[in-house]
């Protein structure tokens, strides 16, 4: 039995380790067109590699009710065990998992040399074109499959390998391809925010649309962009909005989230120049941002007011350039359960290249874990 599977990063390895562990005969390979395996993965976590979150909730995933019965199947514990099994032990900081070594660098080695010593082939600097009929096409000859595994990613930061360019490959082969956006990336404002570049404040973050509706609240860091808002608070809010769609919202910060604006106003003004005071609770740039909101500069109530309720209008996001994600994908009406193909036989998918994905945290890796064990288990 030859099982072809087309991408050599993380859902690509998983699946190639549990089929060949379960089915030491099988010849088992993966392409990548990359010159090396894992690429995006070294990368990941910055340089971490969140491997998993120990609190796997439906709702921090699109197609929350869909994802449900995949959680409840392979619940956190038994994620754990099973990389733990597999030689990987791991390090949890809060409900962020990471390899013990801290070091994704360590983990992609590691993953790699399990790989190559269960037999397992890797073809890189590989492109696959087009397959059917039991042959995989790639730009430089073509491959024997039984069974097949995409496992080829998104399009989010081609600079690591995914470059979406087998979605419109599978478009002609009939499946239904939701369009792609990029997730879990840096917000344009309209509000200019140049002097801000590198500032970081803690903030509880709120996004309304244009009913004034509440579409999302999370605390977290805010790093400041020269034209608008990052961190890992906005990479999800950005997908959150994404999903809701339109383009009209308005992202509101509260830079103080423990304090009441009265709170805020009794300190400064338990100090001998409160003006002065309020500028030292942020960074300076941040200070000034804030007073310049304000219509009379020397309102000390008002500058309150705002360290409460930043308030930025929408823009845009940023390009898949910056997205650590990608939203759409191949359509989950056009699998089974166990994540086979409802067009073709004997064809699999797995991991990003499918219309789902998580928010920061380890949700995405997690998923590359649980579809691929679906799918190792299906077979
Ligand atoms: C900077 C960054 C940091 C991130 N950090 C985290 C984190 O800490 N935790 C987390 O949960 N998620 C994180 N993510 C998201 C996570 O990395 C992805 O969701 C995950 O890598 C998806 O895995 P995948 O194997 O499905 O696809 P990918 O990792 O994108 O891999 C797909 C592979 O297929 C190959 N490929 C594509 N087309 C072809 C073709 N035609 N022929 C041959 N090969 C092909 C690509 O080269 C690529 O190597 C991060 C993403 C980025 C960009």
């Amino acid at each position: 039995m030859n099982v072809g599977i087309i991408g050599g990063s993380i859902s690509g390895l998983y699946a190639a380790i549990a089929i060949k562990t379960k089915y030491p005969d099988y010849t088992v390979y993966v392409i990548e067109q990359n010159d090396r395996l894992l690429k995006k993965i070294y990368a990941t976590g910055n340089g971490h590699c969140n491997l998993l979150n120990a609190d796997l909730k439906a709702e921090r995933y699109s197609h929350s009710k869909w994802i449900e019965s995949y959680l409840k199947r392979f619940p956190y514990q038994r994620l754990t065990d099973y990389l733990t099994k597999l030689g990987i032990p791991l390090l949890r900081k809060g409900d962020l998992v990471y390899p013990l070594s801290y070091s994704a660098g360590s983990f992609c080695r590691y993953l790699i040399e399990l790989a190559n010593k269960l037999g397992i082939k890797a073809y890189v600097n590989e492109k696959v074109i087009d397959y059917g009929k039991g042959t995989i096409k790639t730009d430089k000859g073509s491959h024997h499959y039984d069974l097949l595994i995409f496992a080829f990613g998104g399009q989010s930061q081609s600079n690591l390998g995914s470059d979406g360019s087998l979605f419109p490959v599978l478009k002609k082969h009939g499946y239904d391809i939701v369009p792609l956006r990029p997730g879990l990336v840096p917000i344009k404002t309209k509000q200019k925010t140049k002097g801000l570049k590198g500032v970081r404040h803690e903030a509880l973050v709120k996004a309304y649309d244009n009913h004034n509706q509440l579409l999302f609240e999370e605390a977290g860091e805010v790093l400041f962009k020269e034209d608008g808002l990052s961190g890992i608070v906005i990479f999800n809010l950005s997908s959150h909005l994404v999903r809701a769609g339109g383009d009209q919202f308005r992202i509101t910060l509260d830079l103080f989230p423990d304090h009441t604006e009265d709170d805020l106003f009794a300190l400064a003004y338990s100090n001998p120049t409160p003006g002065a005071y309020l500028y030292t609770l942020v960074e300076y740039p941040l200070g000034i941002y804030v007073r310049n909101q304000l219509k009379n500069l020397s309102d000390i109530r008002g500058f309150c007011k705002a360290l409460k309720n930043l308030s930025f209008d929408f823009d845009s996001f940023y390009s898949f350039v910056s997205s650590q994600v990608t939203i759409g994908g191949v359509s989950l009406s056009d699998v089974t359960s166990e994540l086979v193909s409802k067009k073709e036989e004997s064809v699999y998918f797995i991991g990003e290249c499918l219309d789902v994905d998580g928010d920061c945290g380890g949700y995405n890796l997690s998923w590359c874990l649980i579809s691929a064990l679906t799918v190792s288990e299906a077979l």
